[in-house]
Formats: C-alpha cells, sequence, structure tokens
C-alpha cells in the first residue's frame, strides 16, 4: 500500500445538474457525519457547472471530502473556446483533476502529447492528478496489457519534473470493466497495482499510489479492497448514488483501518 491517504474519488460524468448535484453531497454528508470516514480522502468528481454550487455546500455544512474536475484544458487561458483551465478550477477550491480518463482519449480525442500537457499543468498549478492509464479488450487478450499501460505512463510522465510526483495518482482503468458491469477480478487488479507501482519505483516515485476503476459497486467493493492491495478506487456509475458510493467508502475505511 502507499504510504498516502487512500483515495476514492466519484466520477459524475455527464450526469446530475446542479440540483441533483446538490442533493447527492447533501445525502452523503450526512451519512459521513453520521459514521465518518476516517481513513480515506472522500473525493467528487462534478461536471464543471456543478463545481460552484457543490464547494459552497462542501464549505458550508463542513463536509470531509474534496472536489474533482473531470478534465482540464492545459493551457492557461486565451482562444479555446468550450474549454475550462486549471485556475479556474483553483477558484472553486478544486483540488484534484482527472487527467485522461478513457472516455476523453476514445471519444475526444485527447492525444497521449496531450495528456502528457494536461497532467503537467494540473501539477504546476498544485492540484492532484488522477492519471488515467489502462487497456481495450483486444489488448488484454492479447496478453500485451503491461507493455501498453507502460507506454501511457512512460508518455505521460516522461517530461515531467520528479518533485511533481507527490501531486500524481495513477488510476488503473481497463477499458472493458468500465461502465460495462463487469469488474476486474482482485486477482487482476493486484497484479496491474503491483506492477504499476513497480514501474513508477523505476522511475523514482517514492510513495506511488495506484487506484483502481471500472464497475466498483457496493456489491464488490469489499472484496475488491480487500484481496487487491489497491490504494482507492475512481467510481463511475455507483457514485451517482449517495447510499452506494458510502458503502463504497465505508468498505474501504473498513478495511484500510485494520491495514494501517
Ligand atoms: C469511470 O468512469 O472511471 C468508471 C470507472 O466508471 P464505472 O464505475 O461506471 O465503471
Amino acid at each position: 500500500m502507499s504510504a498516502r491517504r487512500p483515495l476514492v474519488i466519484g466520477n459524475w460524468k455527464m450526469n446530475l445538474d446542479y440540483v441533483e448535484g446538490l442533493h447527492l453531497v447533501q445525502q452523503l454528508g450526512v451519512l459521513m457525519k453520521n459514521r465518518p470516514v476516517e481513513h480515506v480522502e472522500v473525493v467528487v468528481a462534478a461536471p464543471f457547472v456543478d463545481l460552484r454550487s457543490v464547494s459552497s455546500i462542501v464549505d458550508s455544512e463542513r463536509f470531509s471530502m474534496s472536489l474533482g474536475a473531470q478534465h482540464v484544458n492545459a493551457n492557461e487561458n486565451g482562444a479555446h473556446t468550450g474549454e475550462i483551465s486549471t485556475s479556474m478550477l483553483k477558484r472553486l477550491n478544486v483540488e484534484w483533476v482527472l487527467v485522461g480518463h478513457s472516455e476523453r482519449r476514445v471519444h475526444y480525442a485527447m492525444s497521449d502529447e496531450i495528456v502528457a500537457q494536461t497532467l503537467s499543468a494540473v501539477v504546476r498549478a498544485g492540484q492532484h492528478a488522477v492519471l488515467c492509464v489502462g487497456e481495450e479488450r483486444s489488448i488484454r487478450e492479447s496478453n500485451t496489457y503491461c507493455q501498453y499501460v507502460t507506454a501511457q505512463l512512460e508518455s505521460a510522465l516522461g517530461g515531467l519534473d520528479e518533485k511533481f510526483y507527490n501531486f500524481v495518482t495513477v488510476a488503473y482503468e481497463p477499458l472493458w470493466a468500465i461502465g460495462t458491469g463487469v469488474n476486474a477480478s482482485p486477482e487482476q487488479v493486484r497484479e496491474m497495482t503491483s506492477f504499476l507501482r513497480k514501474e513508477l519505483r523505476a522511475r523514482s516515485f517514492t510513495s506511488p499510489q495506484v487506484i483502481y476503476g471500472g464497475s466498483v459497486n457496493a456489491e464488490n467493493a469489499a472484496t475488491l479492497v480487500g484481496e487487491s492491495d489497491v490504494d482507492g478506487f475512481l467510481v463511475g456509475g455507483a457514485s451517482l448514488k449517495a447510499e452506494s458510493f458510502y458503502a463504497i467508502l465505508r468498505a474501504c475505511d473498513d478495511c484500510y483501518a485494520v491495514k494501517r
């Protein structure tokens, strides 16, 4: 396990308008106040237009969670119609940013080069980046997934100064598990978690943090966290309901309470 605090981050994707987002955070906050989550860093990555209101309620109610964004533009400002900068996110207290989620890579042509530029922009702004890597099914079946994610790591981290490494978390997110209801098995997660940690250590990360994402839910979270030596989860669908997201937080909190 990483020496860093385990992380569970909810990725709402393009779901929940700001009113729905407020309700969800309110419900989650109440659950977390009734029975606090002590060993896990909790982050919600809301759509851009929800961030302001979610930030306000987290702040005013003193909920123990941080705010994340699902994407950001690598440029500081200027002629980038439709885009958002790291400084805009910082003004809204956004501390975490997903970088290179597979849906950005596949559907919005986010190249390895743009992923690297975005990662650099995020950590230089003093925010935590969650760098998403993972293979599609054909690559898994051809047994070349380790080489594939190594190449993703290399291109994203190659030009990054070591002093920023503590601001980078790696999320192993195999595409065949995202939104499919078919999670990677604990053995598959353990294999990739330890492989990625080894790769990161070889690149001089002193405390690599590797989380898993792909159809994590209230039912499988305890087994996954208990048997895979992962440092947390990136959760999509199951983060859209307070009860299921809280169940995942509980599973992690109980497990890390024992491990620490
Ligand atoms: C994700 O969007 O990163 C994700 C893991 O989604 P889901 O949990 O729905 O598979």
